[in-house]
């Protein structure tokens, strides 16, 4: 990989059943095999209970599998809980920390989206933490303060050695799920102001950290989006669940 190749993620959120699921697999599957990617890596995130049937599918293809969370504990009285063990078990190599969605409807703190971070890294799975603002947030120009606040939360608790490897993606909130994309231009903005946060702890470090984008990304914004140079990919919803899609922003990924 060359500094910072590209990556499409697809988080499929709680959607689907095993029938569809594998139909949206098949789709992707088909697609990418024209695409023949050569730069971009593409994973998805399935819920919880289809990660080990997508992970067997997808055995030896160029996706990678996801966990959408994880349990910041090791195991045990957690009824419910789903360990970062378990989620290796099944064939993820990566989880999602911190997505929005979690903050909101679980009332998940920067502690605790730490907590979980660091239970990813000591399964030797790759977190993913996802930052962003409220509408209220930007419309105070509060938006790097609260993004470098989220992300220092982690890099402060795993430092240097223990963010090695992971990714970061940038969803304001305001724009997941509404159809209303952030601009190519804020984007980058923030993009640049967490690579300079990571690069207080190591520039190099900074250099390779991939910064994705998240937050109604579509065929259509992708390619203005993965035009800005601190742009290093997306993490998509919606447009996730539809194979071809999905596929078209693979592609402009690929030939950003
Ligand atoms: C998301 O939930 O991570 C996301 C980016 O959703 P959407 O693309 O639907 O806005």
């Amino acid at each position: 990989m060359s500094e910072r190749d590209p990556l499409v993620a697809g988080n499929w959120k709680m959607n689907g059943d095993a029938g569809s699921l594998d139909l949206l697999l098949d789709g992707v599957l088909s697609e990418l095999s024209v695409l023949a990617l050569r730069r971009c890596s593409v994973l998805v995130f399935p819920p919880y209970v289809y990660l080990g049937q997508v992970a067997q599918k997808l055995r030896g293809s160029i996706v990678g599998v996801g966990s959408q969370d994880v349990d910041q504990r090791t195991q045990g009285a957690v009824t419910g809980g789903v360990s970062a063990a378990m989620v290796k078990d099944a064939g993820c190599g990566f989880v999602l920390v911190g997505h929005s969605e979690r903050r909101t409807l679980f009332a998940e703190s920067d502690e605790l989206v730490s907590d979980k971070f660091e239970q990813c890294g000591s399964q030797g799975l790759v977190p993913i933490v996802c930052v962003g603002e409220t509408l209220e947030e930007r419309r105070r120009d509060r938006t790097i303060e609260v993004v470098t606040r989220q992300l220092r939360a982690v890099t402060s608790r795993v430092g240097l050695a223990g963010f090695d490897g992971a990714m970061i993606a940038y969803e304001p909130v305001w724009a997941i799920g509404t159809g209303e994309s952030a601009t190519p231009e804020q984007a980058e903005e923030v993009h640049a102001g967490l690579r300079k946060c990571l690069a207080e702890l190591d520039e190099d470090l900074s250099n390779r950290t991939r910064i994705l984008y998240g937050g109604s990304v579509t065929a259509d914004n992708a390619v203005a989006l993965f035009g800005m140079k601190n742009v290093d990919g997306a993490l998509v919803g919606g447009a996730s669940l539809k194979a071809n899609s999905f596929a078209e922003i693979c592609k402009a990924a690929e030939e950003s």
